[in-house]
């Protein structure tokens, strides 16, 4: 099957994830550490869009998609380095994936074709930054589904603030609960009539283009240190840090991976060594990564399916609210930074890691920006964060969300009345 079709369908017919057939090898490939951000994803992704209908549009998409900073920042002098992912639209590394989907299902349709309906899962970000990349997109349409009172006070006004084709629900729920929602709306025959897709990090389109934003900047650092990079991905659903695993696995130079969790520990618990066990999600400061049976540990079962995953340099360590708030405290302290509760995460991995002896060089992705979380993180450092303009500029709109119960004729029926 080639992408284009995944791509649409979003879900497989039987309630699984897609993969590629296989992850390409780049090892021919010569690194370009100068080369930009769409140009480096050309090359890494376009083994992905072989066949596709794409693949001709893969230069316009990725210029179009991919065109947010990504400034890599010097963090301990020499020997770690945050890469920072939030200068999109709304001020998180999801603004990278979501508009490439776009970019590609905007390409994707023909004239006379149904209005196509994006239904997506947020545990807080995702849904902004899917809601922002098909906001007035003719011929979509985006319905929102939130924990209601799980997410951040400016993260509910910026879903609630689009407008036009964009419909937000609060769900009286969990993340958990919202995506199981989406899953089975996606697998429901009867609505056919709403051409149904997704665009949660379950969507292959979201995946394959964060592959990009590891490959320009680990090739510039390589480029810079001369020796492999280590890497950590502060982690919910394993989306972000699953096109990291996927870049190593097509040949870039990572070492090892740390996934950085919050107090949800489902993926500490399997990389120590007991059996994997999904469960309900925490709520946590960290509210986006607040999952507790991540739907990408399919697809890296899959990608180890041949191997031993625990014996796959990659560890998964778990940060509590408490070493939250005191990791933001103390990287404001020593490095004058306003750290978001997820970034947190990845940080205090770090300090322990440095505090066990460790002194290899790491990359530390910084998936939101503070401002985004200015309720938990002014009180500990006692300054104001500025948001950035594009973040501010959302907040000044009013902001308008539905409540809903979390199950699935109340869903239905919504959908229904679209
Ligand atoms: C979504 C999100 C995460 C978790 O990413 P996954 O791909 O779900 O693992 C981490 N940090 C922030 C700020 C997020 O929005």
């Amino acid at each position: 099957m080639a992408l284009d079709a995944a791509l649409r369908a979003g879900l497989a017919p039987d309630g699984g994830l897609y993969v590629p057939e296989r992850i390409p090898r780049l090892d021919g490939l010569t690194l370009q550490p100068e080369a930009g951000l769409p140009a480096t994803a050309r090359q890494w992704l376009a083994p992905f869009f072989a066949g596709s209908p794409l693949s001709a549009e893969l230069a316009a998409i990725t210029r179009e998609a991919l065109d947010p900073d990504l400034p890599v920042t010097g963090l301990e002098p020499g020997w770690s380095w945050l890469l920072e992912l939030f200068h999109g639209p709304t001020a998180a590394f999801k603004d990278f994936a979501a508009r490439f989907l776009a970019a590609c299902l905007g390409r994707l349709r023909s004239d006379g074709d149904p209005t196509q309906t994006v239904l997506v899962a947020t545990s807080g970000d995702t849904g902004a930054a899917v809601a922002a990349a098909f906001h007035r997109r003719p011929g979509f349409r985006v319905v929102i589904l939130y924990p209601d009172g799980k997410v951040s006070g400016r993260q509910a006004h910026q879903l609630g603030a689009f407008g036009d084709n964009v419909v937000a629900f609060r769900v009286r729920g969990d993340f958990d609960d919202c995506q199981r929602l989406v899953k089975r709306a996606l697998n429901d025959d009867r609505l056919a009539g709403l051409a149904l897709t997704s665009a949660n990090s379950i969507s292959i389109g979201r995946l394959l283009p964060q592959i990009s934003y590891y490959a320009h900047s680990v090739t510039a650092l390589h480029e810079q240190i001369d020796t492999p990079v280590n890497l950590i991905v502060p982690t919910g659903n394993l989306g972000n840090a699953l096109a990291a695993i996927m870049a190593r696995a097509m040949g870039l130079p990572i070492d090892e991976i740390v996934l950085a969790t919050n107090a949800n520990r489902t993926l500490p618990d399997f990389f120590s060594g007991q059996d994997y066990r999904g469960r309900p999600g925490l709520a946590t400061l960290a509210n986006a990564m607040d999952v507790g049976d991540p739907s990408n540990f399919e697809r890296l079962a899959w990608l180890y399916r041949d191997a031993d995953l625990r014996a796959s340099s990659i560890r998964a360590l778990s940060t509590d609210d408490d070493a939250i708030r005191s990791t933001i405290q103390r990287v404001w302290q020593d490095f004058k930074l306003a750290v978001c509760p997820h970034t947190a995460c990845a940080l205090d991995a770090l300090d322990r890691l440095r505090r066990s002896g460790d002194r290899r060089p790491w990359l530390i992705a910084a998936t939101a920006h503070a401002a985004k979380f200015d309720n938990v993180v002014e009180p500990i450092i006692r300054c104001r964060i500025e948001p950035p303009p594009a973040l501010a500029e959302l907040l000044q709109r009013a902001s308008r969300a539905e409540p809903m119960a979390a199950d699935y004729s109340s869903l239905r029926s919504r959908l229904a009345a679209l």
